[in-house]
């Protein structure tokens, strides 16, 4: 589809928003309103979904989908790979008559059994023995999916193991949804709040991505392989001008970004912001906040339309956190807040005593739950693509810290010294008693070096790595947080005087935690000094993040608050680190085919082009100057000695990590980081280096220029 065919004039975007969800409004409009009001006592947790209720919606989804030119339905979940996974099945049941009819039973919409014995499970199921099943997630909205292939049911899924392990993202997610609201319901009652029945984190995540000419994509194998390109000289221009982010879009990416756009709003996404980003042919989409769990949803949803719409446009959407070397890399901006079923934000600082006290609360439990479980963030964020990018200075560094912006720390400060605030009349300031200072929200004070930063009423995680499914840094934010409400709460709940409790709470929380807390520039050198002055742990890598994942306090505190078992750990931190081996492993076969069959041959070639000429030059005449055509070709074929040593050795190093290394795999995977990574850089700065002297004709796939500069 081009944009001749998206015409939102005769189509205007309310007419197609959400025609592809069965969202509450068609739910509403479709079910006896008996039944819908059990579905939503349902969704709030209130009762369990029966059979009998499950068959009518099922009914009502089938004529639906049905009527949009559906034959399919399939269990939407997301394994542990990160993906989502799929398997259809068509509507059709056949009659003795030797047609058919379209069923879709109630049973057929809550529970499914895919034969997805081969997804990882990290030891949690042996393939012989159980199938997982996938049960439906009944706050996520069923969607309709419009492609080539033809129209689909899709139904949000959890995927657990028969005995109810959690075989993927979304029930951790679920549990940790479930463990947060219950801890801030009570720090609510404690605090007089009797009306607030559920407290939901709601989630915006920003996507970042490149685009690059498929033509070129596909002549790239490391690009095709392994989502980043391994080799590439430097362009002569990168992002120095800053000439791209908040440029005007290029019509070509306005029009993918229409069909995109176009494509999510009929999913009913509430696709909202969209830019050019800094890097040269990087950009962003934003959708507008929702609950976390639907969030997630849709941020792989708009991961999976932006490839393929891009591919309508000739072009390949890259989501890889650094596909280029020496421009930015892409993350995932992870807008977080609570908000309650009633409507309030609970990190809204707000304008009367109560509303603040409120908010000085939740703000120091999310100061205490970062600092107290800082590794685990990291590790939430941790991917072999995210090792290029944290601490690179063009990402957050790989040390957390939270940016409270210099007013709201100051009055903190002030509180927890014990002066009292005062207003402007003179009268003092006690939490809960009288109202705050008000805290202005000035833009200037944002902080764009943070990696956990307060930006006004709601906290953005901006480690996040852009490839992967937000539920990971979700479910460790959710359940820290979970932890320190349940702190509060056995405080609060015990206190005579509420206001006094909720005062010392707060100051004592902040004295406690305020080493976390950084207003400054967090790219500076002196950042990594200080932080280490105040004891921050700075992880750089993925495999010694993935190493913090089974430590005690992290069992204890997952298994307190029901989120993931000791085994369901275990299991994670097993796939995790697997997954870290096989696609360094891949990586660096990948380059030793690039260098071996591509870069190494283009390279003979115009050695012996080089050389060739200079003896013919040589018998032309012997009075010419030569001596700078045989420094260069002396130069080329040095280079070349070296990269072909560097592969070798390279090779040697991946047929090593081939074997088995025992049965430690954190060691192995360590060998992957140490070794195997660090031979790969080797060979990296010999081909790049060659790009640069070998003539344009001769190298054998598209250069960064070609990929950053032309579309
Ligand atoms: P910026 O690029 O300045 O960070 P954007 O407008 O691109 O801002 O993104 C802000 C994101 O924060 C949006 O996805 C928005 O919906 C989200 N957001 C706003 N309020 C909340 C909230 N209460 N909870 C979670 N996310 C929120
Ligand atoms: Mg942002």
């Amino acid at each position: 589809m081009s944009k001749s065919t998206i015409d939102f004039v005769s189509t205007p975007v309310p007419t197609i928003y959400g025609i592809n969800s069965f969202n509450d409004t068609a739910m509403r409009e479709r079910l006896p309103k008996a039944i819908y009001k059990e579905l939503k006592r349902v969704q709030e947790g209130e009762t369990e979904l029966t059979l009998e209720v499950a068959e009518v919606v099922a009914n009502a989804m089938r004529d639906w989908a049905i009527e949009r030119g559906c034959t399919h339905f399939t269990h939407w979940f997301q394994p542990l790979t990160g993906l989502t996974a799929e398997k259809h099945e068509s509507f059709i049941a056949p009659t003795p008559e030797g047609g058919v009819i379209m069923e879709f039973s109630g049973k057929e919409l809550v529970k499914g059994e895919p034969d997805a014995s081969s997804f990882p499970s990290g030891g949690l199921r042996s393939t012989f023995e159980a199938r997982g099943y996938t049960a439906w997630d009944v706050n996520s909205p069923a969607f309709l999916k419009e492609d080539q292939t033809g129209v689909t049911l899709y139904i949000p899924t959890a995927f657990v193991s028969y005995t109810g392990e959690a075989l993927d993202k979304k029930v951790p997610l679920l549990r940790s949804i479930e463990a947060l609201s219950r801890q801030a319901l009570r720090v609510l009652r404690a605090m007089g709040n009797t009306t607030s029945k559920r407290v939901t984190p709601t989630l915006g995540p920003e996507q970042e991505y490149f685009l690059v000419e498929k033509d070129l994509f596909d002549k790239r194998l490391d690009l095709l392989l392994t989502g980043r390109t391994l080799f590439g000289a430097a362009p002569p221009k990168g992002q120095e001008m800053e000439d791209h982010y908040f440029g005007n879009l290029k019509e070509r990416v306005a029009d993918f970004m229409r069909e995109l756009n176009y494509e999510l709003w009929k999913l009913g996404i509430s696709a909202k912001t969209q830019h050019n980003e800094v890097a040269p042919n990087q950009f962003e989409l934003a959708t507008i906040f929702t609950t976390s769990s639907v969030a997630c949803d849709w941020n792989q949803l708009v991961m999976e339309t932006m490839k393929r719409v891009a591919s309508h446009h000739g072009l390949a959407a890259l989501l890889h956190e650094k596909p280029f070397a020496g421009v930015n890399g892409s993350g995932k901006h992870n807008n977080w807040s609570l908000g309650t079923d009633d409507g309030i934000n609970l990190l809204e600082p707000g304008d009367n005593p109560h509303t603040n006290a409120q908010f000085l609360i939740f703000c120091m439990a999310v100061l205490k739950a970062v600092d107290t479980y800082a590794t685990l963030l990291r590790m939430s964020c941790a991917n072999s693509g995210n090792d290029h990018r944290l601490g690179a200075n063009e990402a957050p560094p790989a040390i957390i810290s939270i940016f409270l912006g210099e007013s709201l720390t100051e009055i903190l400060e002030t509180l927890s010294n014990g002066h009292p605030i005062k207003t402007r009349g003179g009268e003092r300031i006690e939490i809960g008693v009288t109202t705050l200072p008000k805290l202005p929200k000035d833009m200037t004070d944002r902080n764009r070096t943070s990696p956990f930063a307060f930006t006004g009423n709601k906290f953005e995680f901006r480690m996040v790595p852009s490839s992967e499914s937000v539920a990971g840094p979700n479910i460790v934010l959710n359940t820290a947080v979970a932890e320190v409400l349940a702190e509060f709460a056995d405080i609060l709940e015990a206190a005579s005087d509420k206001n006094k409790a909720v005062e010392k709470l707060v100051k004592e929380t902040y004295k406690a935690h305020k080493r976390i807390i950084f207003n400054g520039n967090n790219y500076s050198m002196e950042w990594i000094k200080e932080a280490e002055k105040r004891g921050l742990p700075n992880i750089t890598n993925t495999v010694e993040a993935l190493a913090e994942s089974t430590k005690p306090n992290v069992v204890k505190l997952f298994s307190k608050h029901k989120v993931l078992t000791e085994e369901e750990l275990e299991s994670r931190y097993t796939i995790y680190l697997e997954r870290y081996i096989k696609q360094i492993n891949i990586e660096a076969r990948t380059m030793i085919d690039m260098v071996n069959k591509m870069i190494y041959p283009a390279v003979l070639s115009f050695i012996r082009q080089t050389a060739d000429t200079l003896v013919r030059l040589k018998e032309v005449s012997s009075s010419l100057t030569l001596q700078e055509h045989e420094s260069f070709l002396r130069e080329l074929v040095e280079n070349a000695t070296s990269l072909k040593e560097k592969t070798r050795k390279l090779e040697t190093l991946v047929a090593e990590g081939a074997k088995n290394h025992g049965e430690d795999i954190l060691e192995h995977a360590r060998f992957f980081r140490n070794k195997v990574f660090a031979g790969m850089q080797e060979v990296r700065s010999f081909a790049d280096k060659l790009e640069t002297l070998v003539g344009k004709d001769f190298w054998p796939f598209p250069s960064y220029v070609d990929l950053l500069f032309r579309l």
